[in-house]
């Protein structure tokens, strides 16, 4: 019995042809464009804060183990490091890019380096003059990670010192994996119910968007009242104007919801009945004003704020009275 190929067939295949670059040399043989010197050393503990005195106190090296000046071991990419872009090759007869186009063609097109490991042979001293050759150390099977599932490609870097001995060594390692699916844009925050508007109270909601709490007055006998309402309760007049609120007032009840809870709210949910200095009472939420400062009777500010683009609201503060 003979079975089609499968997926599990080509990704196998596919995982073998990326073996065929592990060993493979890089560009071309790098050269440091300057010896190993100590103004660089210098240059490089001053920005790092190293003060060992063996890189730069010549008598106190040479009565050191090393007999004299040596470099920071960890100064060994920067002899060598060029700037940024010059000198590589990306050239398609590259090892690299054909291992870099191979994982990319299968879709492991996103990239993040992972980690860095040098090894010293030996220290450098002064004089010394380096050279580096790349070689791709391995390619790993595909790994699931954290960023998503690829493959980790691993350089390595092996500097050698004028005689062609090996002076140490760097690991680079990169992950090349297949980008997660853009995640779906997370939902609008939900808007506050909006109120139904009516003529009788058109007036009190426009007055907040413009950042004043209105009361509503009686045109001929001067009541204050709230919330709106076509008519008078005193007089029976149909005339009204209004007043703006000082914004002063205090608390002459309130109630913490829980539940149930609208999605535009946050809870707890501090709902407070104001008895204002004009002698009308409002419903407000609170702003800046946690659990304990509820107390009845205690004095409270306005802060008209907006909710969106179309609402604005009176909220109330606890001050000191
Ligand atoms: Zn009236």
């Amino acid at each position: 019995m003979t079975t089609a190929p499968t997926d599990t067939t080509a990704s196998a295949a596919f995982e073998a042809s990326l073996q065929q670059f592990v060993g493979l040399e890089i560009g071309v043989v790098a050269v440091a464009p300057d010896e190993v010197n100590v103004p660089m050393v210098r240059h490089w503990c001053e920005a790092m804060g190293d003060t060992n005195p063996v890189y730069l106190d010549a008598s106190a090296a040479a009565a050191s183990v090393h007999g004299g000046l040596v470099a920071p071991p960890t100064m060994l990419q920067a002899w060598v490091m060029r700037p940024f872009g010059q000198g590589r090759d990306e050239s398609e007869s590259n090892p690299y890019s054909q291992l870099t186009n191979a994982v990319e063609s299968n879709g492991f097109t996103s990239v993040v380096a992972t980690n860095c490991e040098q090894t010293y042979d030996r220290y450098l001293r002064p004089g010394d003059h380096l050279t580096m050759r790349t070689v791709i150390d391995s390619v790993s099977g595909e790994k699931t990670t954290g960023l998503g599932t690829g493959h980790f490609i691993t350089t390595r870097q092996d500097y050698f010192d004028a005689a062609g001995e090996r002076v140490g060594s760097m690991l680079f390692r990169i992950l090349k994996f297949r980008p997660a699916p853009k995640p779906a844009p997370a939902a609008p925050k939900p808007l506050r119910p909006r109120p139904s508007l009516t003529f009788d109270h058109l007036f009190w909601f426009e007055g907040l968007k413009q950042g004043k709490l209105l009361i509503q007055r009686c045109a001929e006998c001067g009541v204050l009242r709230h919330p709106a309402a076509p008519m008078c309760r005193e007089c029976r007049s149909l005339a009204w104007d209004t007043i703006e609120a000082g914004g002063r007032g205090r608390i002459h009840s309130f109630v913490v919801v829980h539940y149930p809870q609208i999605p535009s709210i946050e809870y707890p949910n501090q709902v407070v009945l104001v008895d204002l200095d004009e002698g009308v009472r409002v419903v407000a939420n609170t702003v800046d004003t946690n659990a304990e400062q509820l107390v009845i009777g205690a004095a409270v500010q306005l802060e008209v704020r907006m909710c969106d683009d179309d609402l604005s609201l009176p909220f109330f503060k606890v001050v000191q009275s």
